[in-house]
C-alpha cells in the first residue's frame, strides 16, 4: 500500500462492524427489547453516522446543532434521542410531536411540554425523566464527579425529582414513560451499571413509575485490554432490570460513544525533526495532542511506532525522548518515550483508540482538520479530506474592500 501523507485517522471497518454486532449480541441475549442510540458528541463524522444509521441505531443528541445535524444525515424525528441541558425549543417540540425520545433535563423544558400539550389538547406525549442522583455513594471513588454532584437532570436525593414528576402528572395529556440515567463514572464499571439499573428499580417502585423504557445511557468501556465489554454489563444490568421490569413492558435504550468507535480508530503521524535543548530530546510530529487528547486529560496512550531506516535493533537507545506535537504551544508534548531506539525524521507513531472525544473536539487551531480513511478489506477509503483555509473561510465576511482587490488581483 502506497503511503499516505500524514497525519490522518483511520477507521477499521471490520473492527466497528464487530463491536456493533457484539453489542446487538448482547443486548439481543439479555434483553430482547432494546435501542441504540449512538452518541453524536462522541464523534460525529458523517460517515460513522451514516454507518450505525444504516445498522439501526438512532440518533443521541444533545444539542439544536446535533439534531440538525442528524436530520441532514437522514434521520427523522422520530428517531432521535434528544438529552441534555441545551435544547432549542423549536427542536423540542419537532422531536416530541414526532414521537421520538425526549429525555427532560430542566424546569424549562417542563414548562416547553405544558405549552405544547395545551396546544395540542387532543394528543397524547410520552417524555423521559432524567434522574440525578447519587452514584458515588453506591461505588465509592469510581464517578467522574465524586463527592460533588452531577450537573445533569432532576436531583432525586433533594426532592427535586419527585417534584418533576408531580408537575408532570398533572398535565392531563402527558405520560411520564421513560426514565434517563446517564451518569459518567470514571471506572466504566459493571458495577457501575449495576447500580444504575438499581436505581431505575427504585425509582419504578418509589414512584409507581409505568415505563415503556429504561435508558442506562453511556459510558461502557470496549476495547481496552483487561476491561469490560459490552457481554459483561448486560446479564447483570437484565439481571437487576428483571427484579421490577419485563422485557414485553420495557425497552432497554444504551448510548454508546466511545465503546463503540475506540477500539476501530488510529491515528497515524509522522517525526518531521527531532532537536536537543539543554538536557531534553524533542521528537517533533506532525500530530498534535489537540488532534487525540484535546481536554490534555490524557495521563497515557496506546501507540506502536513504524521505524523507518535504519531498523530499531541498530538504533541507539536513549533515555528519554519527548515525543511533541507541531503546534507552538509548549503543551503540547504528547508522551515521554523513554529507555528506547532513538526516533528519526520519517519514522511513524501510530495512535490506537482514539475514536472517542477526538474528532469531536479537535480545534481549528494552527492547522485544520486531518483526513480520515476507513479501513476495508486492504483498501483505505477517503471519508472526509483535510480541510483546508477555504473549509475555515467559508461563512465569513472580509473587508469589502479588501476582498475586492483579492478578487481583481485574482483576475488579473
Ligand atoms: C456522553 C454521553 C453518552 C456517551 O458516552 P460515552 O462515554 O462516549 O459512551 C451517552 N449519553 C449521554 C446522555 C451522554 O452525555
Amino acid at each position: 500500500m502506497e503511503k499516505l501523507q500524514t497525519p490522518y485517522f483511520v477507521i477499521d471497518e471490520a473492527v466497528l462492524a464487530g463491536y456493533y454486532q457484539m453489542l446487538e449480541n448482547s443486548l439481543r441475549q439479555n434483553w430482547n427489547n432494546y435501542l441504540i442510540g449512538y452518541s453524536f458528541k462522541t464523534n460525529s463524522l458523517p460517515w460513522l453516522v451514516s454507518f450505525v444509521k444504516k445498522n439501526g441505531a438512532l440518533a443521541e443528541v444533545v444539542s439544536e446543532d446535533e439534531y440538525l445535524l442528524a436530520r441532514r444525515l437522514g434521520y427523522e424525528d422520530r428517531e432521535i434521542i434528544y438529552n441534555g441541558p441545551y435544547k432549542s425549543e423549536a427542536s423540542f417540540r419537532s422531536v416530541l410531536l414526532a414521537g421520538g425520545y425526549m429525555n427532560l433535563d430542566s424546569g424549562q423544558e417542563i414548562s416547553w411540554l405544558t405549552g405544547l400539550a395545551s396546544e395540542y389538547p387532543s394528543k397524547h406525549f410520552t417524555v423521559g425523566i432524567r434522574a440525578n442522583f447519587d452514584l458515588e455513594k453506591r461505588c465509592p471513588g469510581e464517578t467522574t464527579m465524586g463527592e460533588v454532584s452531577g450537573r445533569f437532570g432532576f436531583c432525586y436525593e433533594t426532592g427535586k425529582f419527585a417534584e418533576a414528576l408531580r408537575t408532570l402528572r398533572e398535565i392531563p395529556n402527558v405520560s411520564v414513560s421513560g426514565l434517563h440515567l446517564h451518569s459518567s463514572s470514571k471506572s466504566r464499571s459493571v458495577n457501575i451499571f449495576r447500580s444504575i439499573a438499581q436505581m431505575a428499580c427504585q425509582l419504578q417502585q418509589e414512584f409507581q413509575l409505568s415505563l415503556s423504557y429504561v435508558d442506562l445511557g453511556g459510558g461502557y468501556c470496549g476495547g481496552m485490554e483487561g476491561r469490560p465489554e459490552y457481554p459483561d454489563y448486560f446479564p447483570v444490568v437484565a439481571e437487576e432490570l428483571s427484579k421490577c421490569f419485563t422485557p414485553d413492558q420495557t425497552k432497554l435504550i444504551v448510548e454508546p460513544g466511545i465503546s463503540l468507535i475506540s477500539k476501530c480508530t488510529t491515528f497515524v503521524t509522522s517525526v518531521f525533526d527531532t532537536r536537543d535543548i539543554r538536557k531534553t530530546r524533542y521528537v517533533m510530529t506532525d500530530g498534535s495532542r489537540f488532534n487525540i487528547d484535546a481536554t490534555m486529560i490524557k495521563t497515557s496512550h496506546l501507540f506502536h511506532i513504524l521505524h523507518g531506516e535504519p531498523a530499531a535493533a541498530e538504533r541507539p537507545v536513549l533515555p528519554q525522548q519527548v515525543i511533541s506535537g507541531y503546534t507552538c504551544m509548549e503543551c503540547d508534548r504528547i508522551f515521554s518515550y523513554e529507555n528506547r531506539p532513538e526516533l528519526f525524521p520519517g519514522d511513524r507513531i501510530v495512535y490506537e483508540n482514539v475514536g472517542g472525544y477526538t474528532m469531536s473536539l479537535n480545534p481549528l487551531f494552527i492547522q485544520y482538520f486531518p483526513p480520515v480513511y476507513v479501513r476495508r478489506n486492504d483498501a483505505l477509503i477517503q471519508v472526509r479530506r483535510k480541510w483546508t483555509p477555504e473549509d475555515y473561510i467559508q461563512g465569513s465576511v472580509l473587508d469589502q474592500e479588501e476582498e475586492r482587490k483579492i478578487q481583481n488581483e485574482r483576475k488579473a
